[in-house]
């Protein structure tokens, strides 16, 4: 009796292991097709009903390969935000779990390419060749895997190579109102990484096409296309691609850093992105906080660049350097977007209207713009002249604003006067024409020992040109010792200041007509 009921047991036993077993395939198969309905569908935004397993962030399929991603989970209701818009999404439309978060393309074939927030072509280039892929969101890398930041970026313009140093995984916030010269920077800081071994990936979020094709042209007609990716979300696109793009552009980047590469990654810019983020917020009802934006804007900023740092050799070495673009209005630097990125990143480049009008460009104001970590990677040779410029520099603007009331100067506050305007014209530079370090140490130095002084400013222009085309003939040398991170010896800036000298004293004419 005993052991029939031991037999028994043990067949039911089984039984249920089986029907266990078939049961849970049963409900694998019936998760891949796990169906909602569309309830709502608003501007950039829908609800669905009847998803109850979905995920926070994950990819909701709609008719014609439409897409979407989960973004508020209510207990009987999902609310969306669209990546795409299109016939065949409205009221009743069917919306379809794919069980898998956002991920994008990455890796060599988007080298010189332009493509959309979801990693497809907008360039007529054809498919991007790669079978790698990235989720868009990544943990930030922990603090022990990071190291310190060590290596230059160089922009090659005088005014942050020599004043605001920028280093290679550093977070620097370039702030400052509409058309003062932000996107020149950046397109400057690309153009300049050629020959470098930087990867630059540019993401324009909620830019007109014309601004976005005038970036790509300018950095094809400089060569810089090889080593260049643009994610372009348009200002007319579904609100949703502008609030992703950031995070797709930094998977991008991530995908070098950990090659053990150095990549930079440009947001152009993040208060478009702020902008649509509180479009969707506020369409999914989320509670509005100050200036409208949710609660969260913060973390959603924050996340995003604490994934940018430099790794420990152990991981490879690698660095993502992030330059977040933020548009400052009528200069308010205390509004909620800009307080919010400036303590998130490590210093920021503020460029004033001011400056802009007088002429000065770029037109970065000195006294207000800082890089905390960037100093430590600057190349040795640039302290000969960068600690004194900065000091003089600012006290020069504080002396310019007496001067304008016609006062009469002793000789001292006029020697001054004359140094820092001297200063701020060897400062200027044109649009895409970054300088090797070198070239601007020695332009600097010639401004900072006063030979410049009293010259009027297309003579201090001429000046500069011509030492820059004497430079490579008469002291070739120096390109190798700045780079080689020498510190100049006192013989050195005799030296630089004599071939400084000479360009001031012979007269200039241009080499090319
Ligand atoms: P927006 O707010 O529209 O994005 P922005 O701040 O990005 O503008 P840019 O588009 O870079 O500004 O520049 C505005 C204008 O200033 C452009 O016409 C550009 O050619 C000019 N400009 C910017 N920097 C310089 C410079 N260093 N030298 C000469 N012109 C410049
Ligand atoms: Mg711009």
């Amino acid at each position: 009796m005993n052991d029939n009921h031991g037999q028994l047991s043990a067949v039911l036993d089984q039984t249920l292991e089986v029907v266990d077993r078939v049961s849970r395939a049963r409900r694998a198969d019936l998760k891949l097709e796990e169906y909602g309905e569309v309830i709502y569908v608003g501007h950039g935004v829908a609800r669905v009903k009847g998803l109850p397993g979905v995920g926070s962030e994950e990819i909701v399929r709609f008719p014609n390969d439409l897409l979407g991603m989960a973004l508020n989970l209510d207990p009987d209701e999902v609310g969306v935000i669209l990546l795409d818009e299109g016939p065949g999404l409205a009221a009743g439309a069917q919306a379809r779990r794919t069980h898998r978060v956002l991920d994008v393309p990455v890796g060599e074939a988007l080298l010189g390419r332009v493509v959309d927030a979801v990693g497809r072509p907008l360039d007529n280039a054809g498919q991007v060749r790669t079978t790698e892929r990235a989720p868009i969101e990544a943990p930030a890398p922990a603090i022990i895997d990071r190291s310190p930041v060590t290596v230059p970026l160089a922009t090659g313009i005088k005014v942050v190579d020599a004043l605001i140093p920028i280093g290679r995984g550093q977070r620097e916030l370039i702030l400052g109102d509409r058309q003062t010269g932000k996107t020149g920077i950046v397109v400057d800081c690309m153009i300049n990484q050629k020959d470098k071994d930087v990867i630059c990936i540019y993401c324009a979020i909620g830019q007109r096409s014309s601004s976005v094709a005038k970036v790509i042209a300018d950095l094809r007609d400089h060569g810089a296309t090889p080593y260049c990716i643009v994610v372009f979300a348009p200002g007319d696109a579904p609100p949703g691609q502008l609030f992703i793009a950031p995070y797709a552009a930094m998977a991008m980047g991530e995908y070098f850093m950990h090659q053990g590469r150095d990549a930079l990654v440009i947001f152009d810019d993040l208060s478009q992105h702020a902008r649509a983020y509180r479009e969707l917020s506020l369409l999914l009802r989320r509670p509005p906080g100050r200036e409208s934006f949710p609660g969260d804007i913060f973390y959603i900023h924050s996340r995003l660049l604490e994934r940018s740092t430099h790794l420990r050799p152990e991981l490879g070495g690698g660095s993502l350097t992030a330059l977040p673009i933020i548009e400052t209005e009528e200069q308010n630097l205390a509004a909620y977007i800009p307080t919010n990125l400036i303590s998130i990143t490590d210093g920021q480049i503020y460029l004033t209207p001011r400056l802009f009008q007088q002429g000065v460009l770029p037109p970065v104001d000195v006294g207000t713009s800082v890089s905390r970590v960037g100093g430590k990677t600057q190349l040795p040779a640039y302290r000969a002249v960068a600690g004194d410029l900065k000091l003089s520099y600012s006290q020069f603007e504080e002396l310019e604003v007496f001067s304008r009331f016609g006062t009469r100067l002793d000789e001292h506050t006029r020697q001054l006067l004359a140094r820092g305007r001297a200063v701020r014209e060897a400062l200027k530079q044109p649009l895409y024409d970054p300088l090797p370090a070198a070239e601007q140490i020695a332009i600097l130095l010639a401004a900072a020992s006063g030979l410049f002084d009293d010259l009027p400013a297309e003579t201090i222009v001429k000046a500069s040109a011509k030492i820059r085309e004497m430079l490579p003939a008469e002291m070739p040398r120096i390109y190798d010792l700045v780079e080689s991170g020498e510190m100049l010896g006192d013989a050195d800036r005799q030296e630089l200041i004599g071939i400084a000298g000479k360009a001031v004293g012979v007269e200039w004419k241009p080499s090319k007509p």
